[in-house]
């Protein structure tokens, strides 16, 4: 069976791939442009894809019988691929849930404190030289402890976001939820307008879909309270960046903690010269055990498909 993996993984997993495979390395570092991704459907068995690779509908279109039957995606949020496509043409899809969730809630609290604390200006001042001394009113942040944080999208990161700034920080949690949840620790269900009003912090945990595309703009924007904080580990497109930019120029809200970007990689200059901005370059999942576990998990269904028992992560 031929395999192919579009973004160089961890050793032990390229490996394990080889050693059941024939294996191609794409060796690249940037995503598979569109006729890559024809290329790939046409000429091998099973692809692993990630973030930003072009499986797109007409990627699909061009190739009308593909050799390919499984998109072995490694990560969680599959929004590069056109699932619905990706069915009709006959290629399952799977992702790598759970083994990205507890990396990635540990980034959003990375983010909420680093943003509240204005931990990133600070590391700038020292490095700068531009710190003389520690005084009662220097660089005062919001205090996170007891605060009311905003969860949209309680799902698998949402809820480990949720415990950890409950059972760690004593925060009130308010959520939004398309669904009803099952939750081991106190949380409040809200309309997004309630929850938006209600919190100090609000973190997005939705998933890059058609109906949270610019989730956050103006309006929601300007539902939240002018001293709160907006922090995205989701997908870059649920925020119109644009409209984000304004808010925080304006102060609508006071600050932003961003681990995507509308157009990743590149971020506006606008943010980069705020200092009550933190940046990230996408580092949810990016641990070493993190990436062997998530590689494992891809490689798991592309072995049941060449089994031909059940995929276990379908999407
Ligand atoms: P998940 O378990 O599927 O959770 C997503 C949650 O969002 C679900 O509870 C879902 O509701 C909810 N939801 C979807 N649409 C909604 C809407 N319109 N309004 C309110 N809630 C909505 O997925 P996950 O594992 O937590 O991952 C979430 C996302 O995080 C991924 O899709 C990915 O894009 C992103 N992510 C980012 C990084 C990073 O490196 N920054 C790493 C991993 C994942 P239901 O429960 O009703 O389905």
């Amino acid at each position: 069976m031929k395999l192919m993996i579009s973004r160089r993984l961890p050793e032990s997993v390229m490996a394990e791939a080889a050693a059941r495979f024939d294996l191609t390395d794409r060796a690249g570092d940037g995503p598979m442009s569109h006729d890559e991704c024809v290329a790939a459907l046409r000429d091998y068995d099973a692809v692993i894809p990630t973030l930003g690779d072009a499986f797109r509908a007409a990627a699909f279109a061009a190739v009308p019988a593909p050799r390919c039957k499984l998109l072995a995606n490694f990560g969680v949020g599959y929004n590069h691929i056109d699932a619905r496509a990706a069915a009709g043409a006959g290629v399952a899809v799977t992702n790598t849930p759970g083994a990205v969730t507890d990396a990635t809630a540990d980034i959003a609290l990375t983010l909420i404190l680093m943003t509240a604390r204005r931990a990133g200006e600070g590391e700038r001042l020292v490095r700068a030289g531009d710190w003389h001394g520690w005084h009662p009113t220097q660089m005062l942040g919001m205090h996170v402890t007891g605060k009311t944080v905003a969860i949209i999208g309680m799902g698998r990161i949402g809820q480990a976001i949720a415990r950890r700034c409950h059972f760690g920080f004593g925060c009130r949690i308010v959520h939004v939820s398309r669904s009803p949840k099952t939750l081991d620790f106190p949380a409040e269900a809200m309309t997004l307008e309630a929850a938006l009003g209600a919190a100090d912090v609000v973190v997005l945990a939705v998933p890059a879909t058609a109906e949270t595309h610019h989730l956050m703009k103006a309006e929601t924007l300007a539902a939240m309270q002018a001293h709160a904080i907006l922090v995205n580990i989701a997908r870059g497109d649920v925020v119109d960046e644009a409209a984000l930019i304004s808010a925080l120029k304006s102060g609508t809200i006071a600050a932003a903690g961003l681990d995507v970007y509308e157009f990743e990689p590149q971020v506006p200059d606008a943010l980069k010269m705020m200092e009550n901005v933190t940046l990230l370059p996408h580092l949810g999942t990016a641990a070493l055990e993190v990436r062997k576990a998530m590689g494992r998990m891809a490689l798991a269904n592309v072995i049941a498909m060449a089994d031909g028992a059940p995929l276990p992560n379908p999407v």
